[in-house]
């Protein structure tokens, strides 16, 4: 019997546990622990700052893990030791024959300070109700969705948000009176995928009057005054600044000797094997070469990982990553786009975003759909149904 431990519920965590269950006999332990029992896509904490939908309805219960053969631990891991296979969690010891490390990205939101209004952290489930209140309650002045660093999950995230929120004001029938500006020290909306993208994404918000300020880093925000400085020395006021968490590798995992140097893991990028045996690492806790910190990418190597370690086991063949995938950009009225192509194309990424649509849209819909119905035995559709 082998005991294969996975730590972290999210895409790549998720992944990588039904690829093993799948392959794997009843005589083999699947394990899965994570410090928060839920699970949701990324985009379904914008449905519901918006209101398209409430985040509620897009979330699952790891608990329900257990029903499909993999044992769920509700609990934060404080310690890991990759030679053995062991962690030390909130709920005690664990150690495994095998390992995947799947604990997604910190974030880094010390720019924001301890404010509780006018300045949140648009990724931070926990601040829905306060933003989305405010955002309701704005009649003029400036909303800044604002990138407070690189690297940070999701690469096309900033712009769906201003696209949302900029329809989201004009609904209110407050839009004449509300600036949209989004701030990046990017030179680009999205360098990695080329100059035609970024003419896509510009030439988008420009059509829906969203100001797009690029190479500017926020050195500073000054949340009584509600005013943001940036390196170059300007500085700009906000009404509300949703701001983007510069992406951080987490304390356990900085702290263990699978971080290399800049504290991130980086394992294998095609079978996701560390250096340590029977150790992986997949998802946004990893670093890997042009590759976005996306779900899809979790999910993709996720489950490479599971089907290397089912290999080990003997339980039929490996996999590797081609660095095929794709990564949604949703614009208003209901359309998307996807940046699709092979990341690991050299000397540079080779992918192509295509005109937003309603079918892509519908694609993002069901790719929601898809992984709550097939991981967690949830019936949901997207926000249209
Ligand atoms: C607004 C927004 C929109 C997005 N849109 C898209 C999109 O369209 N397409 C796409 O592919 N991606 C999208 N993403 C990105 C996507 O959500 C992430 O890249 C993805 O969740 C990464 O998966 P992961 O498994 O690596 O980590 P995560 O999903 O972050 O999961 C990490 C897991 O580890 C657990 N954990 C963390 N630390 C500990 C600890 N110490 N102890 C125990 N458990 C711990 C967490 O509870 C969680 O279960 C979006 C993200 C945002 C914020």
């Amino acid at each position: 019997m082998a005991k294969v431990m996975i730590l972290g519920g999210g895409f790549g965590g998720l992944a990588a546990a039904h690829e093993l269950r799948g392959r794997l006999g009843p005589e083999h332990e699947v394990t899965l622990l994570a410090a928060d029992d839920r699970f949701f896509v990324g985009y379904a904490k914008l449905w519901d700052l918006v209101g398209t939908r409430s985040l509620v309805q897009g979330t699952g219960r790891l608990s329900a893990l257990d029903e499909r053969g993999i044992r769920f631990v509700h609990a934060q891991v404080t310690a890991i030791d990759p030679d053995r296979r062991a962690v030390e969690t909130s709920a005690g010891s664990f150690d495994a024959d095998y390992m995947v490390v799947a604990l997604g990205a910190a974030a880094d939101r010390r720019k924001l300070g301890s404010a509780e209004r006018g300045a949140h952290d648009l990724y931070d489930p926990d601040r829905l109700p306060a933003m989305r209140a405010e955002l309701g309650s704005l009649h003029d002045g400036r909303v800044v969705v604002g990138v407070l660093g690189v690297p940070y999950v999701c690469p096309p995230a900033p712009y769906e948000a201003a696209f949302l929120v900029e329809e989201f004001l004009r609904r209110q029938g407050v839009r004449e009176r509300v600036e949209v500006v989004i701030t990046t020290p990017m030179p680009s909306p999205l360098p990695v995928a080329g100059p035609a993208v970024d003419e896509l994404v510009a030439h988008g918000l420009a059509g829906q009057g969203i100001d797009l300020r690029t190479g500017l880093q926020i050195a500073e925000v000054d949340t009584d005054a509600k005013v943001l400085s940036f390196a170059d020395g300007a500085t700009m006021d906000y009404a509300l600044l949703l701001g983007i968490p510069q992406a951080a590798p987490p304390a356990v995992i900085a702290d263990s000797p699978l971080a290399g140097e800049d504290g991130w893991i980086w394992p294998d990028p095609e079978t996701g094997r560390t250096g340590f045996d029977g150790v992986y690492a997949v998802g946004d806790c990893t670093a890997v070469e042009n590759l976005p910190r996306a779900g899809v990418f979790a999910e993709a190597l996720g489950k490479v990982a599971g089907a290397n370690i089912a290999s080990e086991i003997g339980a039929g063949p490996g996999g590797r990553y081609d660095g095929v995938g794709f990564c949604f950009l949703e614009f208003n009225g209901r359309r998307a786009a996807a940046l699709e192509g092979d990341f690991f194309a050299k000397p540079k990424p080779d992918v192509r975003l295509a005109e937003p649509n309603a079918e892509t849209y519908a694609r993002k819909e069901a790719f929601e759909a898809e992984r709550l119905q097939a991981w967690l035995g949830i019936s949901r559709s997207g926000p249209t149904a």
